[in-house]
């Protein structure tokens, strides 16, 4: 029988939990023995008795999960340390930041440990069911709208009330990914105007289809990438983009941009010269800002007062205060991706270097 073991996240400001006791059962009914450490669930208001009742077993540390496992998954990447505990031979499972987690990688390679980086996934139709970022993305979206309204001091729906008409409240979304795409959806539901750009033309439709306007921009002909990616603009393209969005920022009263190109640095969307031509009470709201931000100045998770008219917040990981949706989602995407490659005729997890995912995924 294979042990799966789940660790506590260490970080901080990690709220989920990678498993769930709904996806606890399943991986036993799947054949496995599923070992999750004390506490693990607590700030996804799963408590260890809901784990044992759903039949997992609770271990006090990493280290007693780990020398018994077969796959270590979790949603952050484990600490060198945590590495060093692991048997050779192990498959983990957890966000990995390749390009930042260089010491994680080689602890990896140096234990003989095979690793998978949920977010080198493809975004494939068959891959969907595993598909972390846009589980999470899409909830990232939605609550990045809840955090804003909370944020900018005025109400989003129009009302008529005795006192007068209030006005529906102006909302521009720049990048209409999976994250961009939930924030339209909520920001409409609460009753806003919404507006939304994004360079891949295809957006166009699905803006409308959620009530929200498009904006158009010309900035030419923008090549695309692999799996429906965003390729990064040229210098003349993002000036034009630039030009084109400062009307639509000084008529929004909240700006939420999500724009990101894989593997790169965020493009830098809203310049500081932007910023002091706005003469209109602004929040702008950066969900890029891990990425190295949309919104010149943006820090994360920091309300910054700009200046008289502009407010600048940046978000890191809004999933994080809707952790235990987000964890539900995350935990079902991990169990589909060990599902998916668990043969249950020869009880193991078969990763085929040559296969269209595990290609991509496995580090
Ligand atoms: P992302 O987080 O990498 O980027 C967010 C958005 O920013 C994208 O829509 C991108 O086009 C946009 N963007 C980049 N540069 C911009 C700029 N200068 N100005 C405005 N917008 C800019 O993207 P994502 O949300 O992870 O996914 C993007 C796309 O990937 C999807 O919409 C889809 O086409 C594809 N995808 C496919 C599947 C699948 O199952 N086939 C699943 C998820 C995503």
């Amino acid at each position: 029988m294979l042990v799966i073991f789940f660790p506590k996240e260490t970080q901080e400001k990690e709220n989920r939990s990678a498993l769930t006791p709904q996806t606890a059962k399943k991986f036993s009914a799947l054949g496995f023995e599923v070992l999750v450490e004390k506490a693990a669930g607590t700030k996804a208001a799963i408590s260890d008795s809901e784990y044992e009742a759903a039949g997992a077993k609770i271990v006090d540390n990493f280290a007693s999960g780990a020398a018994n496992a077969d796959v270590v998954a979790r949603v952050k990447c484990s600490s060198c340390e945590e590495i060093s505990a692991i048997k050779p031979g192990t498959l983990h499972i957890s966000f990995l930041d390749t390009n930042r987690l260089s010491a994680e990688v080689k602890a990896f390679q140096k234990s003989g440990i095979r690793a998978i980086s949920l977010e080198m996934i493809p975004r494939s139709t068959i891959a969907q069911k595993f598909d972390v970022l846009s589980s999470q993305a899409s909830l990232a979206g939605y609550a990045a709208v809840l955090i804003a309204a909370t944020s900018v001091g005025k109400a989003f729906p129009m009302m008529t009330t005795p006192a007068g008409t209030i006005h529906p409240l102006n909302v521009l979304v720049i990048g209409v990914g999976v994250a961009g795409l939930q924030a339209i959806a909520m920001a409409k539901r609460l009753g806003a105007r919404v507006e939304a750009f994004d360079t891949r033309i295809e957006t166009e439709e699905q803006v409308k289809s959620l009530g929200a306007k498009f904006l158009k921009i010309d900035i030419g002909e923008v090549a695309k990438m692999e799996q429906g990616y965003a390729k990064e603009l040229s210098d003349e393209q993002i000036q034009k983009q630039r030009q084109g969005m400062i009307a639509a920022c000084q008529r929004a009263d909240i700006v939420i941009t999500t724009a990101k190109v894989f593997g790169k640095k965020a493009p830098i969307l809203v310049t500081k010269d932007m910023l002091d031509a706005i003469r209109s009470e602004t929040l702008f709201v950066d969900m890029a800002v891990a990425f190295g931000g949309n919104v010149e100045g943006s820090v994360a998770d920091v309300l910054l007062k700009y200046s008289n008219w502009v407010n600048i917040l940046g978000i890191g990981e809004a999933e994080q205060t809707v952790a235990s949706t987000a964890s539900q989602v995350f935990a079902e995407n991990i169990y589909n991706f060990i599902e998916h490659f668990y043969s249950r005729e020869q009880r193991k997890i078969i990763l085929d270097p040559s296969d269209g995912i595990i290609s991509k995924c496995l580090v």
